[in-house]
């Protein structure tokens, strides 16, 4: 899994577990820009470096994630990478999710005293998340899910003005809809200008005079909503997909914020993962394994046969190609790895018993193992 090698996002960003928004913020701010790529042109290192800023803070400023990830590490929060062009599926790897981060660390000034000039300009949602089970066979072929999430729409009482049926919000008569206002300031020096937000409206540039009673005036409401979520084939327990635009609604016109869909596959009965390869281990009989023997093995597209041959040791492994879990985004796949373990029969009959006495004797000299170990056991003692 991609999470093995990562370094802890705490780590990442240099600071404390027990770091507030801020501090998370002011230590992101300062990273990002000694590595964004404006400064450092042509340079790869900057380059990963930037991005691992950037996805250590996309985790620590969410409440949500950050605390999911306190409690589950990269299982809580590990998006999928190496999506790549996986059919209408889109993981993490694309960075086109950051536009809020910038626009309130780039755009929003660095001072962060013009804060308040940008109050009512469009912003992306918040992202939601939420958990799918799949089984074991769901993960190797890939699926559709439908799932329930918690997110905010726009109020349909109101189409999301937030005023009463049949009002309308009125235009701020202080800021004139701007949700800004300038104050000039004249001095010895000079005058000077500063925008801050509109203390009348709050920085929304309308006043509701009989607020919608659904939405309390707030244009947005809570809501359930089923979606369905496109998983592809060979996602891993842990591992999460993210639904583009089924998050919250924006602000201000802005975009729908991401559902992220975290992915828990109910182990399988026969199967184990390690990475896109299947393991599986087959128990078969000493007579199948003295003698060699076709058996069939169990595999994601069915029995395939097999033929153990003669002499054949328990704990061996034999190797299917191809015939593991699919690389997610590709159509090839890992292999299929089984382990026959020869199964030492009990609650024999009398009858069983005498035979195999006699099998035993009659097979001195087959045990090469056996014999090499009696000579090496011989020497051990005669010294
Ligand atoms: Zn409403
Ligand atoms: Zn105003």
């Amino acid at each position: 899994m991609a999470s093995e090698n990562k370094r802890d996002y705490y780590e990442v960003l240099g600071v404390d577990k027990n770091a507030s928004p801020d501090e998370i913020k002011k230590a992101y701010r300062k990273l990002a820009m000694k590595y964004h790529p404006d400064q450092n042109p042509g340079d790869k290192s900057a380059e990963e470096k930037f991005k691992e800023v950037n996805e250590a803070y996309e985790i620590l400023s969410d409440a949500d994630k950050k605390s999911r990830y306190d409690q589950f590490g990269f299982a809580g929060v590990d998006p999928n990478y190496g999506a790549g062009g996986g059919g209408g599926f889109d993981g993490f790897s694309g960075f086109g999710g950051f536009g809020d981060i910038f626009s309130d660390l780039f755009g929003g000034g660095f001072g962060g005293g013009f804060g308040g000039s940008q109050a009512n300009a469009p912003r992306q949602g918040e992202n939601v998340s939420a958990q799918v089970t799949i089984t074991f066979e769901e993960a190797a072929k890939g699926c559709q899910k439908e799932i329930n999430i918690s997110r905010i729409e726009n109020c349909r009482t109101c189409g999301g003005s937030g005023a009463k049926e049949g009002t309308q919000p009125e235009t701020c008569p202080v800021c004139h809809g701007t949700g800004t206002v300038r104050t000039t300031r004249q001095t010895a020096f000079g005058t000077f200008a500063q925008q801050s937000a509109c203390t009348k409206c709050g920085g929304k540039g309308k006043i509701i005079q009989d607020p919608c009673p659904t939405c309390r005036g707030k244009g947005k409401v809570r809501v359930n909503k089923k979606i369905t979520v496109k998983i592809p084939a060979g996602i891993d327990n842990g591992q999460a997909v993210r639904a583009r635009g089924e998050g919250n609604m924006g602000a201000n016109g802005g975009p729908s914020g991401d559902a992220i869909v975290s992915v828990v596959v109910k182990p399988h009965e026969i199967f184990e993962r390690d990475g896109a390869n299947v393991l599986c281990e087959m128990p078969i009989t000493f007579a199948q394994a003295a003698l060699g023997a076709e058996i069939e093995v169990p595999t994601l597209d069915g029995k395939v046969r097999y033929r153990v041959p003669e002499g054949t040791q328990s704990g061996t492994t034999f190797r299917f190609k191809g015939k593991g879990m699919p690389y997610v985004g590709y159509k090839n796949r890992g292999d299929q790895l089984v382990t026959v373990i020869v199964e030492v029969p009990t609650r024999l009959t009398r009858e069983q018993k005498e035979l195999l006495k006699k099998f035993d004797e009659a097979a001195e000299g087959a045990n090469s193992k056996k014999k090499t170990f009696a000579e090496k056991m011989k020497k051990l003692f005669e010294q």
